[in-house]
């Protein structure tokens, strides 16, 4: 499977990635690793290279990576371990232990890496898969509806396009997103809002919707149960994109016969923000999910005459009264239950 970001082989199925995960970030029995103290520096700006297998433990490649830092003068030597970065784990999905990272496997997201050192991070360092640089805000649209703007990371090398797993009570669900573009949702044992979902459907529910759907995890929480009608919608491109890219990386747990995809990444990077709804992908099949990008006070135009369950899934959930107006007015428009998961 071609990536839409990097145009490699970066991205597959969620049958290619299952099967991957059993070994994939244990040790063999000839790796060894430093467990290294991430809040202080590193000592003697020494690092192992990967074993034989291929693996080094996580600890040994931010020591690599340090090391570079510090040649490229971005680091004095006195910076604590934990400063590189956050590494974003390729698959990710709930681990008990850190991992040994194999080739490819690690996004780097750090506040400090210029274009340069990021090249030289990718070209150097065998599990990194992309180094993006953060700012101190959240990746996407700036606030909901028509005063957004976006906002985003920048990629600065290799690409940062990776899959997370969420398990659901149907079974995994495996989710592409690009991380300079999007929120961080790191994968949990247990996670609430698709549990919150899952309390909601009953074999009664024809339709749901998920209004704000980020990468799509809600609404495919539900098509995984087998919910008939399935419509997702973000105003972000990149939301959009990628839940409709998921709902064909997981279409072997799904009952649909194809995915027609109405927009290309390139078509949608160029117009962001999503005002009034368009569809932007769909299913063919027993099962029909479509995506919509659009503003989700609109969303209602798009939505049948009959019952829908909708989960209202914002990021500012702090902002009571925002909430309050957004669920009054979908609730003025669209027949059936609204909940905040
Ligand atoms: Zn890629
Ligand atoms: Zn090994």
């Amino acid at each position: 499977m071609k990536c839409p970001v990097c145009g490699n082989d970066c991205v597959g199925t969620a049958h290619d990635i299952l099967l991957s995960i059993g070994q994939i970030f244990s040790p063999c029995p000839d790796c060894h690793g430093r467990v290294l103290d991430k809040r202080a520096p590193l000592k003697n700006r020494f690092y192992e290279s990967p074993c034989s297998c291929g693996k080094r433990f996580i600890d040994e490649v931010f020591a690599h990576c340090y090391v570079i830092l510090v040649e490229e003068g971005l680091f004095a030597g006195t910076e604590p371990l934990a400063k590189v970065g956050m590494p974003l784990i390729h698959p990710g999905f709930f681990m008990r232990e850190p991992p040994y990272l194999p080739a490819r496997s690690l996004v780097l997201i750090s506040a400090i890496v210029t274009h340069g050192v990021a090249v030289r991070l990718v070209d150097e360092v065998p599990e990194i898969r992309g180094v993006v640089r953060s700012g101190n805000f959240v990746p996407g649209i700036s606030g909901p509806g028509p005063g957004g703007v976006p906002r985003t990371y920048d990629l600065l090398a290799g690409c940062d396009v990776r899959a997370s797993i969420f398990p659901t009570s149907s079974g995994p669900l495996v989710l592409y997103q690009q991380q300079s573009q999007i929120h961080i949702e790191f994968p949990r044992n247990y996670n609430p809002k698709i549990e919150s979902v899952e309390r909601k459907i009953t074999p009664s529910t024809q339709w749901f919707v998920d209004a704000a759907c980020g990468v799509g995890t809600l609404g495919l929480t539900a098509a995984r149960f087998g919910v008939p009608h399935v419509v997702m919608n973000d105003a972000w491109f990149s939301a959009a994109f990628w839940s409709a890219f998921n709902i064909f990386v997981n279409s072997e747990f799904l009952s649909v016969d194809e995915v027609v995809m109405h927009k290309t990444y390139e078509e949608m990077k160029a117009r962001p923000i999503g005002r009034m709804p368009e569809k932007i992908a769909e299913t063919r099949g027993r099962q029909s999910i479509e995506v919509y990008q659009g503003d989700l006070a609109d969303l209602y135009r798009v939505l049948p005459g009959v019952p829908v369950l909708t989960a209202l899934d914002l990021f500012n959930k702090e902002d009571t009264g925002l909430i309050q107006r957004i669920t009054a007015h979908f609730q003025e428009h669209v027949i059936g239950e609204v909940f905040i998961p």
